[in-house]
């Protein structure tokens, strides 16, 4: 009996303390973020912005462009871009 009631009242405040502590962990991000160098990157057809790149970011991604619909590989370590679908109304 006593085994369990203290399993139920650890379980209950760890997600407390979880759920609480997210709202100054949040804070502690947005400053932080304040603070990393960030690179535009954009679509090299249209000039649309995908997003931003942080400076020590690595690897390949795919993201398809909202307003000319081409589909880049982008090499976020070289700001590379390949074109790897090209749409018919393009
Ligand atoms: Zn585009």
């Amino acid at each position: 009996m006593s085994i369990k009631m203290q399993y139920q009242s650890a379980g209950s405040q760890g997600q407390h303390l979880t759920a609480s502590g997210q709202s100054k962990c949040t804070a502690a991000v947005e400053q932080e973020k304040q603070q990393i160098a960030g690179e535009q990157v954009k679509c090299p057809v249209c000039g649309h912005r995908f997003f931003d790149k942080e400076d020590k970011a690595s690897g390949f991604i795919l993201h398809k462009c909202s307003i000319c619909k081409n589909i880049w590989r982008i090499d976020l370590a070289a700001l590379s871009f390949m074109n790897i679908k090209r749409s018919r109304n393009a």
